[in-house]
C-alpha cells in the first residue's frame, strides 16, 4: 500500500491517504514534544521503535477481543490502519500516581492510586489539552451521547486490565498511560494512534527507573536505550 496524499501532520506522526479511502498510513517520526510544545527535539530510530512496540501491542490487544484501528506494520516507521473518524479525546489511565495529577491536586508522587482513574482532556493544541467532564464533552460535541462517554470509560479500564499484567510480567510497572478512539466506518469505537513510551509511563519494577517519554521531559538523557528496552522485554516475552 502506498502514500498518496499527506492528510495531517501531527508532533510525533505524519498520516498519509493512500488509494483506499478506508486506509491511512501513519508515518512514526523521530521528533520529541513535551509541555505542549513547549519543549522540542528529536532522537533517531525513536520513530521507529514506537511503531514497533505500539504495532507489537495492538496485535496482543486483539488477540484479547480489543477492536484496533491496526492493520499491518509496513516498514520501520510505516504503520497501515483503518480510516476513522477521531473522537477528540484523550483518554488518561492511571494506576499511580505522577504527572500532572501529583502538580495538579498534590497527591504525593509514586502513591498507588486506590482505584484506577480514568480521566479525559480535550485533544486540543491551541488550548493545551485542558481537563473535560462528561458535561464539557457533551457541549462540546466530542461525541453525541453519554453511552459513548460510558463506553471510552470501560474500553480503557479493559485496556488497562490487560496491559497492566503484561508489562508487570515483563518487570516494569505501568504507570499511566493516555489513549485514542476513532469511529471505524461502521461506526464501531476503536482504539487508534500509537500505544508506545511517547504515551505510557513505565517504571522498572526493581529500580524504579523511567523508561518513556520522561527522560526526555525531565532532561534524563538515555532515551533511545529506555526505549529498545521496552521492546525487547515485549519481544522475549
Ligand atoms: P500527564 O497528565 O501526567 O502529563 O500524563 C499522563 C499520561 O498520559 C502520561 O503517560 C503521558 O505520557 C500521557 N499523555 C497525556 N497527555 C498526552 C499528550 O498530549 N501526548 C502524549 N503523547 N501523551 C500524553
Amino acid at each position: 500500500m502506498e502514500k498518496t496524499e499527506l492528510l495531517y501532520e501531527g508532533k510525533a506522526k505524519k498520516i498519509w491517504k493512500t488509494k483506499d479511502e478506508n486506509l491511512l498510513i501513519s508515518e512514526f517520526k523521530d521528533d520529541l514534544t513535551a509541555f505542549n510544545g513547549g519543549m522540542k527535539s528529536s532522537e533517531a530510530g525513536k520513530g521507529a521503535l514506537n511503531n514497533k512496540i505500539s504495532t507489537e501491542l495492538f496485535k496482543m490487544l486483539a488477540t484479547k477481543g480489543v477492536p484496533t484501528h491496526f492493520v499491518e506494520m509496513l516498514d520501520d516507521n510505516n504503520m497501515l490502519h483503518k480510516a476513522c473518524e477521531v473522537i477528540l479525546i484523550e483518554v488518561i489511565v492511571r494506576n499511580i500516581a505522577t504527572g500532572s495529577l501529583t502538580k495538579n491536586l498534590g497527591i504525593e508522587d509514586g502513591t498507588v492510586l486506590p482505584f484506577t482513574l480514568v480521566e479525559f482532556d480535550y485533544k486540543n493544541d491551541a488550548l493545551g489539552d485542558p481537563k473535560l467532564n462528561d458535561q464539557h464533552a457533551l457541549i462540546l460535541g466530542l461525541v453525541k451521547y453519554q453511552d459513548e462517554l460510558d463506553k471510552l470509560r470501560r474500553m480503557a479500564r479493559e485496556i488497562n486490565d490487560i496491559l497492566k499484567p503484561y508489562f508487570f510480567e515483563k518487570g516494569l510497572k505501568l504507570v499511566d498511560f493516555k489513549l485514542e478512539f476513532g469511529k471505524d466506518k461502521d461506526g464501531n469505537i476503536i482504539l487508534i494512534d500509537e500505544i508506545s513510551p511517547d504515551n505510557c509511563r513505565f517504571w522498572d519494577v526493581e529500580s524504579g527507573e523511567s523508561l518513556d517519554k520522561d527522560r526526555f521531559r525531565k532532561g534524563k538523557g538515555g532515551l533511545k536505550v529506555a526505549y529498545e528496552n521496552v521492546l525487547n522485554r515485549i519481544l522475549n516475552n
